[in-house]
């Protein structure tokens, strides 16, 4: 059990919030979702599910000048996919009027007041931890004073930035955030779904908990950096006399060989390091998803992380790991050959062709077989044949057998170059009692390679990725860089391959996960047209 069940459960014992359990997830719609978001949804979802309870969506649109209706559908469209559903769906902003007529009775009873600083002149009064702040000239206003001023700066009577509403707390408090917070700032800019009826704006502290009380969360669950914050939501909470959801942290996600931040991932799309935030290089859940990961393989990884009081970063590759698992069960076996080199089985019929019998997936028998036609001439990998091959090198080599994955056994006999010394055709023969069901079948060789038919193997554009950035901590830059700096350049290797013909685009795109045998596993891009179909590499089948 870990810390979070623990207070959920001793809640629930002592019939706290009558021991019912509401959750929620509160993206700021500024950008896609990301890996660290998943774990988040994972997280508030799977504790409502577990003790019975709900989770609602709450976009924290709370600053208009980067948000939009184009983050908020792809938030929505992440979770369903991701396998939750969520009870309502709120906006912060649905609760402005209600936070102005709170706002106004902290007014009447003192606890707030109009600052006309200006924010250097308020970061400067702050002060530091270790001494006193210094007050505001303008905090003993009157009550009248300060209800008069606010509603001006309501009816946009002052420009932005010339004024502000400040909680009156403690100036020489050892908590920053508890020295006169800033409740409501001015800004005149257009929010997507209010349009022009605002031009005050109130702060992630004024609006984050009494949203959660609104809609009477029990359990608001957010990470570390807000813990210095929580003294403000509970200070809220109780000056307002409303209903106390308690705060809880964990240590957010950070994974090696990337970066979180959606603006850091905002800047790789707008200055095109990447080719947008599905881009399948990209940390977001939408990239993740057009690689081809699974959302039982992004449930299974939040899941193994578990949550964590200290911050930490995670190996990727223990991502790729829950993907692998995952894809091992459910994806359909094909044969592919991405660096082709021809095989020429020399006692083979000219014009003879045959049906291999090919397993779709051993793992699961209900999966099925499908038929791969064979000829004379095959595409087989060019790293499966080695002209001087020592003793450790199994595969194929002049004089040598193997097996070519659900036909026969062939071996090698002969090879040709072209001036450059590039081979380009290998040559064999082959025994026909190999076949399976034949007398032969049994026999054993070292390696059993892939292959497809020349005559009917279907072109696939393939793109390759590596990782993103090539440090593990892309951000920790020395003096003058910056994580672009860490740039992997060769990240995304795209080529063409040779799959077998029985893959039609409806198929590809109805069954999407394939595993190339001895290659790893692939995703149908959307990008596949009739004419070519292009695949991505989701991972390769071992570390
Ligand atoms: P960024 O700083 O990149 O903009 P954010 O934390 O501001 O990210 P929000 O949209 O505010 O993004 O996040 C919504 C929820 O997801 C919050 O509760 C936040 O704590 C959580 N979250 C964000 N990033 C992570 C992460 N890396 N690991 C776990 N939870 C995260
Ligand atoms: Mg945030």
């Amino acid at each position: 059990m870990n810390f979070i069940e623990q207070i959920i459960e001793e809640d629930i014992q002592n019939g706290k919030n009558d021991a019912k359990v509401h959750t929620r997830f509160p993206p700021e719609p500024n950008g896609y979702l990301h890996i660290g978001h998943a774990k988040s949804i994972c997280l508030n979802f799977g504790m409502a599910k577990k003790y019975g309870g709900l989770t609602n969506l709450r976009f924290d649109d709370t600053n208009p000048v980067k948000e939009d209706t184009e983050y908020v559908d792809s938030i929505r469209e992440d979770i369903k996919w991701l396998g939750f559903q969520w009870a309502e769906e709120h906006y912060a902003s649905d609760y402005f009027d209600q936070l102005y007529m709170w706002a106004e009775q902290l007014i009447q009873e003192g606890l707030a007041y109009v600052d006309d600083q200006t924010q250097e002149e308020i970061s400067k009064g702050r002060g530091v931890p270790t001494a006193p702040g210094v007050e505001s000239p303008y905090r003993n206003r009157t009550v009248e004073e300060n209800l008069d001023l606010f509603r001006r700066m309501r009816a946009g009577e002052f420009p932005d930035g010339s004024k502000v509403l400040r909680a009156k707390i403690d100036m020489a408090s050892p908590n920053m955030h508890f020295r006169d917070p800033i409740m409501y700032r001015i800004l005149h800019a257009h929010h997507h779904r209010t349009g022009d009826k605002w031009c005050i704006y109130p702060m992630y502290d004024y609006a984050h908990g009494q949203s959660d009380s609104i809609e009477g969360i029990t359990h608001s669950i957010c990470t570390l950096e807000f813990e210095v914050h929580r003294p403000l939501y509970d200070w809220f909470c109780e000056a307002l006399r409303i209903h106390h959801p308690q705060q809880i942290e964990f240590a957010r996600l950070n994974m090696t060989y990337t970066i979180m931040s959606k603006r850091k991932l905002l800047q790789l799309v707008k200055e095109n390091y990447v080719n947008g935030w599905d881009d399948p290089r990209m940390p977001t859940i939408c990239g993740l998803r057009r690689r081809g990961y699974t959302p039982a393989s992004l449930r299974n990884f939040a899941e193994t992380v578990g949550v964590a009081k200290r911050d930490n970063i995670i190996d990727v590759s223990l991502l790729e790991f829950c993907v692998r698992e995952d894809l091992n069960k459910t994806a359909i076996r094909t044969m592919a050959v991405l660096d082709p080199v021809k095989l020429i089985i020399d006692n083979y019929p000219e014009d003879q062709e045959e049906e291999m019998i090919a397993v779709n997936n051993p793992e699961d028998p209900e999966a099925g077989t499908r038929t791969v036609p064979f000829a004379k001439e095959l595409w087989i990998e060019r790293a499966d044949f080695r002209e001087n091959a020592d003793k450790k090198f199994y595969r194929l080599s002049i004089d040598r057998e193997v097996r070519l994955k659900y036909a026969y056994i062939i071996k090698c006999t002969h090879i040709v170059k072209d001036d450059a010394g590039n081979i380009t055709e290998i040559h064999c023969t082959y025994d026909p009692m190999t076949k399976s069901g034949m007398p032969e079948s049994n026999r054993k060789v070292k390696a059993t390679i892939h292959w497809a038919s020349v005559k009917h193997a279907k072109k696939a554009h393939i793109r390759l990725f590596d990782r993103l950035f090539s440090v593990p901590d892309p951000d920790n830059c020395e003096e003058g860089q910056t994580f672009l700096d860490h740039l992997n350049p060769n990240s995304l290797v795209e080529q063409d391959g040779w799959i077998e013909p029985t893959l039609t685009l409806e198929k590809a795109m109805e069954i999407k996960h394939f595993q190339f045998e001895r290659l790893g596993y692939f995703y149908a891009d959307p990008d596949s047209t009739e004419d070519m179909l292009v695949f991505n590499k989701t991972v390769s089948l071992k570390q």
